[in-house]
């Protein structure tokens, strides 16, 4: 992803959605490695139920979320991926931002390491787990989830 290709998606998430401004990324999209470790903050900006896939009808209440993902390669597509909304329902974080509510505020880049995934996660562990299980199906270090409610 190239800054210039950046800046043509940052104009169009302007276009199309106009009082909402794009999210911020930390530190600067072009600036991030292929690998790495990455944090969404979500803010839901009322109560919504929704099917997240196998772990059927999630009720989210209002307020700020955190999930911490990962990515081998690819990082960079990942998280616009996250922002712009994905095609096809994959990930459990896909079914919450794929809600108009569901809002993503701040991306960062938390770690070069993929493998830091969890002690990221559990760094956020101020809050409450939002859904158990959620976004943790392919953790291996027993997080509650990789969601969580802080505030
Ligand atoms: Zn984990």
């Amino acid at each position: 992803m190239s800054p210039s290709s950046f800046l043509g998606y940052d104009l169009r998430v302007k276009r199309t959605i106009k009082r909402q401004p794009g999210p911020a990324f930390t530190p600067a999209l072009d600036a991030w490695p292929d690998a790495g470790v990455y944090q969404l903050w979500i803010e839901l900006r009322r109560p919504l139920r929704v099917t997240v896939g196998a772990l059927g009808l999630i009720h989210f209440t209002r307020g700020m979320y955190v999930y911490t993902g990962r990515a081998r390669r690819g990082l960079r597509a990942r998280v616009l991926r996250h922002v712009r909304g994905a095609q096809r329902l994959h990930w459990h974080i896909d079914y919450l931002l794929a809600e108009q509510a569901a809002r993503v505020g701040e991306v960062l880049l938390a770690s070069w390491d993929p493998n830091d995934e969890c002690r990221v996660n559990r760094a956020a562990a101020d809050g409450r787990v939002a859904v158990p299980g959620f976004g943790a199906s392919d953790c291996r270090n027993n997080c509650p989830g990789h969601l969580w409610n802080v505030c």
